[in-house]
């Protein structure tokens, strides 16, 4: 019970009621800080002595007529009129019994009451919306009930008191009747903790205790402390149209009204800043136009959010024509302009033309989420009260990945929808265009019509303004796209430096196709170019002050430095823009050309990428990329590509290790020409072709950049170690397929395969896949032997060569090793490994000489010339490889274990070869010990893992060998083994099996066995509805891992596992999660190790890696098999995106498709390679040679 309800027990004379800020309902008697004598603290204004003047835009208004027009204050917040006023007395607070007088009134948000009529400010102010009854309770009183507290107010007369308690029932009735509407209203009046711009404890001159304070929307509210806040009793609020923030010392600042001066003092000074900062937002927001927001108000739909529902929504995405909150605006700011351009209905007045409000009028919130919102599930949906976290994820969902959408019949299809948007731009059907525009259609499609080239265009011809505005707003927008990237930080946010430059140039019409053919001197125009203030304008002169067109710095996507002569003005440098065109632009002197290309790139590089400024570019843009440890999000990076060289700066302003192009192991699209991958040894990286013309541009520049440009040794694509990448495909073809090849380099091969193959791998060696039936050995061999011949500059070089030469003839042996390797050191880094690489083969070829009748000799009479590019009449050049071969050891420094390596590599093919004498076996498979049923070494089968074999391949060539035939209902599974954690996880029957033995540790293998709960599995699965599962599980985290303080052990939490997220909360009735985890990046095996002591024998141990590789581990216990094996289904369905099991097993094992060309060169290293191991793969091949060729 509440301390108001205390009947009068003390008289306490009227005379000495104070006028205190706070209801003296709580503070009368004990409250020294608030003296009679002290007036400063008065309410009313008469006291303004004690007060510094008010500002002169209120001293025209004498305090008494501003007073007087306190009903006026409510007046400015039309929705709210006085519903009923007139002095009531109000309960006597305790430890007194006197009543007090005190003006009350009503209105639709509050009740409020004052010290007397004149009053602007409250006592105490109750919402309307926390009313829960009303009730008359003798003597002329009556009881205004709340939640948490109760205020007794005794009426004149009975005729009184019945017409307050009528009007308060009846304000409290209409509230809860008109919700959810009025429960809107209400959140955002009553200022809901989640609603505040700013809240916190201020000091208030004059009172002891610091007030809590709060900034929502116009106004500024005042309660006693936190609790009253929660509670939603305040004292007054401060309508902030009349009010003027004011700076006064380090820490204190004034909010002036024309009825009293707030003194506050915060904390500290950034604090104050941070006040004064959000009244001063407060009162731009009060006195902010509202014309516009009440005629977009004046549509039903368009009065709630089109996000969370949030009332009167002040803020619009202009091109998506939805009405927004301030809340959601924020996250959708975080979208960037591309997908959703943000104003404010109340300040941003110029945007707000009339074609632009009728359109919100015609368009609004309703048809917007008739598109946008047509399949939200009830589980996603936001509501004024959530979180900013759960609101950006909608917008994310929503808008940016399109998640919800009401998909167009025609998505899809491209020139379909393209020609569709030509056709609904001509009538007034404007869902049409949305649906079309937001399922892919292209606002800058060709519409085929030479009068109307653009679908705008048409919608003007055809008289259709609203299609215009619509079609104008979105002129930039993107089609929401799953995996778009992250934009929080865009560009166009940063302060850009201002660069200045100016002068003429030429140009060319712009374009928005590549260009494909050399332009001449007469398509160029001289035009007067200045950049200034972030924009580069172009004048028919330097005396026209109109400019013919402009480009804002913020929208260059990519500058690009065009090599000399490629048109028909010697220096051209081309501009591209967001909205996918290209400006080319000429001039004749060099060094004026490199000054704009200078500025340009100065004037739009993000600082961050500044380092990239310094390079001798020859192109230079922002894309959106993938790679290294952030792969679940794309980031916008900088890139600059010099030579072979590509330079990257990331979104957070690290400059990566750059890409040697030439290097890459794998540089392909995919996807529909929209994603660029390049592969080096230790990184994969994602360019995102966002538009099409710079990322055309790119992707020809950077396939330029990774191939051969020329004929010397360093111009070739190259290997991580340095050699080129067509002398190392040629040496591992031959090690793989040619060792014991009879008069290997020797025989010439055919000349015109080895020219086509030659060519073929200049051009392209990543792309060339060495295989044995389609290669012959000899021709393989003479290629290598003919790049060699005619490498510009020789292996040797033309420098040191004779020298070389020379050193044959030092008598010594010792002296002559040491002139090597003098001479070695002196060759250029690739010189040098490639030399090694070769002699190293060399080395292999003469060991079996007894097969392939190729000794040293032999071998150097083939290379010597070749080598030194002689004619080979003089034995010198011979000698020096036979010398090279003979001391390969001592002159390449290699050690013993390098040595062995190769040896047991080599014994290990030769051994594979003997095997299987003849067949067209492909190069580079792994060799793996797989068991069938249970690990031991009767069950050990050796299989050859090629790199697209999936688990059920694998299952079936197991089974095969042992000739097991598959019944229905044996559901044959493949699992990956932990001994250590004594868990183990079927793969999926899709599930590739390299990558899995890449990363098996040594306490793991793989069993082929049947899966006993998969048929219980799939009856779940299919008899279920919906693809999310939530309840109990036992939790236990590997050490404390994951921060949330829970001791070792297993504990009861409540999880849900949808189709993304797997999330863990601490009870049911929770509302956030304690934790949330990626579903793909978790890996669920089934058991836990028995020493953790699982409650109960049906639980998961779940390893999680995220995008830095961290780790954590952790396990799950549930309290039935059917349970687990429930959770498990779950798990596998949704990582495995649908079927558990394939609908149709396939009689026959599939024939495998060649070979990935990506992993083609995987040497041929059995994976746990000791000994015995490889004796039993070997054993295994020989006693079934055909099980192992089968399938290639
Ligand atoms: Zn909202």
């Amino acid at each position: 019970m509440a301390k108001e309800d205390a009947e009068p027990r003390m008289g306490r004379p009227r005379s000495q009621r104070f006028n205190s800020l706070f209801s003296e309902d709580e503070f009368g008697d004990d409250h020294p800080d608030a003296p009679p004598a002290n007036g400063g603290s008065s309410w009313s204004d008469k006291d303004t002595s004690l007060h510094p003047p008010v500002p002169d835009a209120f001293s025209g208004s004498s305090p008494g007529t501003l007073s007087d027009s306190m009903e006026g204050t409510s007046a400015t917040s039309p929705l709210s009129p006085t519903i009923k006023a007139g002095w009531l007395d109000k309960n006597p607070p305790q430890g007194s019994y006197i009543y007090q007088k005190r003006w009350v009134k009503l209105d639709a948000d509050y009740l409020r009451y004052f010290d007397s009529e004149k009053d602007t400010y409250s006592k105490r102010l109750i919402p309307v919306s926390s009313i829960s009854r009303v009730s008359s309770i003798g003597d002329q009183k009556f009881e205004v009930v709340t939640n948490n507290r109760n205020f007794v107010f005794r009426a004149e007369n009975d005729a009184d008191r019945k017409e307050w308690i009528r009007s308060l029932q009846q304000i409290a009735e209409e509230r809860k009747s008109k919700a959810p509407e009025r429960t809107l209203m209400s959140l955002a009046a009553d200022s809901a903790t989640e609603l505040a711009d700013k809240s916190g404890f201020l000091e208030l001159r004059g009172f002891k205790h610091k007030l809590f304070v709060v900034v929502v929307g116009d106004k500024v509210f005042l309660y006693k402390n936190a609790e009253d806040y929660q509670q939603k009793i305040g004292i007054t609020y401060i309508e902030m149209n009349v009010g003027n923030v004011k700076e006064v010392d380090r820490r204190g600042f004034d909010l002036t009204t024309p009825y009293r001066i707030f003194s506050f003092c915060a904390d500290s000074e950034q604090e104050k800043e941070e006040w004064v900062e959000a009244m001063q937002q407060s009162i731009t927001e009060a006195l902010s136009n509202s014309e516009v927001a009440e005629r977009i108000w004046a549509v039903e739909s368009n009065r709630f959010c089109a996000d969370c529902g949030s009332p009167k929504p002040d803020w619009a995405s202009i091109n998506l024509c939805v009405v927004i909150c301030k809340r959601c605006a924020g996250e959708h700011r975080g979208l960037g302009p591309g997908i959703t351009k943000v104003r404010s209905l109340k300040m941003d007045r110029k945007v707000w033309t009339e074609e632009l409000i009728e359109l919100f009028q015609k368009f609004g919130n309703m048809m917007a989420n008739e598109f946008w919102a047509a399949n939200v599930p009830p589980s996603e949906a936001i509501s004024p009260t959530s979180s900013s976290q759960e609101r950006r994820r909608f917008v994310i969902a929503k808008y940016r990945e399109g998640k919800y959408r009401h998909y167009h019949p025609l998505f899809g299809n491209q020139e379909e929808l393209d020609r569709a948007l030509c056709a609904a731009v001509t009538t007034s059907d404007l869902a049409e265009t949305q649906a079309l525009l937001f399922c892919g259609a292209s606002v800058t499609c060709d519409t085929r019509d030479p009068q109307c080239p653009t679908p705008l265009a048409l919608a003007e011809r055809s008289g259709q303004r609203l299609q215009m505005e619509f079609l104008l707003h979105n002129k930039t927008s993107e089609p929401p796209r799953l995996e778009r990237m992250c934009s929080e930080e865009k560009p166009y946010s940063v302060h850009l430096p201002s660069i200045t430059h100016s002068g003429f140039l030429y140009k060319t019409p712009s374009m928005v196709k590549p260009i494909s053919e050399r332009k001449g001197p007469e398509e160029f125009s001289r035009r007067w170019c200045t950049l200034q203030d972030g924009v580069l304008s172009y004048y028919e002169n330097d005396r026209n002050t109109v400019p013919n067109g402009e480009i804002r710095v913020e929208e260059i996507v990519c500058l690009v430095n065009n090599p000399a002569h490629a048109h028909g003005i010697e220096n051209t440098f081309e501009v591209y823009t967001e909205a996918d065109r290209l400006y080319l632009f000429g001039l004749e002197s060099s060094d004026s050309a490199r000054e704009w290309l200078k500025s340009i790139a100065k004037s739009f590089v993000h600082p961050r990428a500044e380092e990239l400024l310094a390079l001798d570019f020859e192109r230079l843009g922002r894309l959106h990329y993938k790679g290294g440890l952030t792969l679940e999000r794309a980031q916008e990076g900088w890139f600059a590509l010099v030579g072979s060289t590509l330079h990257v700066c990331s979104e957070d302003g690290r400059r990566q290790e750059p890409l040697q192009l030439r290097k890459l192991q794998e540089l392909s699209i995919q996807g529909d020409h929209e994603v660029l991958v390049l592969v080096e040894r230790r990184r994969t990286l994602y360019i995102q072709g966002e538009r099409k013309l710079d990322f055309l541009g790119w992707v020809h520049a950077i396939q330029k950049a990774a191939g051969s440009s020329g004929d010397t040794l360093s111009e070739q694509q190259m290997t991580e170690s340095d050699v080129p990448l067509l002398v190392d495909r040629c040496i591992d073809y031959i090690t793989q397929c040619g060792l014991t090849s009879e008069g290997i380099y020797r025989k010439s091969g055919q000349n015109s395969r080895t020219t086509s193959l030659l060519e073929m791998l200049q051009r392209d060696a990543r792309r060339v896949c060495l295989k044995e039936g389609e290669h012959q050995v000899d021709d393989v061999a003479n290629t290598l032997k003919r790049f060699f011949r005619d490498l510009g500059d020789g292996l040797f070089t033309r420098r040191w060569a004779s020298e070389w030469l020379w050193a044959t003839t030092l008598e010594d042996e010792e002296t002559k090793v040491g002139k090597y390797q003098q001479l070695l050191a002196a060759l250029p880094p690739v010189n040098r490994a490639t030399l090694k690489a070769l002699i190293n083969h060399l080395f292999r070829v003469q060991c079996f000489s007894g097969e392939n009748q190729m000794s040293t000799h032999n071998l150097a009479i083939v290379f010597g010339p070749t080598l030194f590019q002689t004619d080979g009449k003089d034995y010198k050049a011979g000698r020096v490889v036979e010398d090279l071969i003979s001391h390969y050891v001592e002159i390449f420094n290699v050690n013993d274990q390098e040595m062995k390596k190769q040896q047991d590599e080599i014994t290990a093919i030769m051994k594979m070869r003997e095997a299987s004498s003849s067949g067209t076996q492909q190069a580079g498979d792994f060799i793996c010990t797989v068991y069938l049923e249970e690990k031991k070494t009767e069950t050990e089968q050796h299989v050859k893992i090629p790199a697209t074999m999936t688990a059920e391949e694998l299952i079936f060539e197991i089974l095969d060998r042992r000739k097991i035939a598959v019944k229905e209902k044996d559901y044959w599974s493949c699992f990956e083994v932990n001994e250590r954690e004594e868990a183990e996880r079927p793969l999926h029957y899709s599930e590739k099996v390299l990558p899995i033995l890449h990363c098996l540790g040594t306490e793991s293998y793989l069993v082929v066995k049947k899966q006993v709960s998969m048929e219980n599995m799939l009856i779940y699965l299919a008899s279920r509805v919906g693809d999310c599962k939530h309840g109990m599980m036992k939790f236990r985290e590997e050490r404390n891992l994951l921060g949330l303080g829970l001791s070792t052990g297993f504990h009861d939490r409540y999880f849900i596992l949808n189709h993304s997220w797997l999330r863990l909360y601490k009870e049911v009735r929770s509302h956030k999660p304690e934790k949330e985890w990626p579903v793909r990046n978790l890996k669920v095996y089934l058991g836990i190790k028995k020493k953790l002591r699982a409650p109960t024998c049906w639980g998961f141990t779940v390893f999680y890696e995220n995008e830095k590789h961290e780790k954590q581990q952790w396990y799950l216990c549930c309290d039935t098999q059917a349970d687990m094996r429930e959770w498990f289904a779950t798990f596998l369905q949704v990582q495995n995106g649908g079927a558990l099991w394939p609908s149709e097993r396939p009689k026959m094992r599939v024939v495998r498709p060649q070979q990935d060309a990506r992993l083609g060169n995987i040497s041929l290293i059995p994976l746990r390679g000791n000994e015995s191991e490889m004796r039993n793969s070997v054993a295994a091949f020989a006693t079934d040679p055909l099980t192992l060729l089968r399938n290639v």
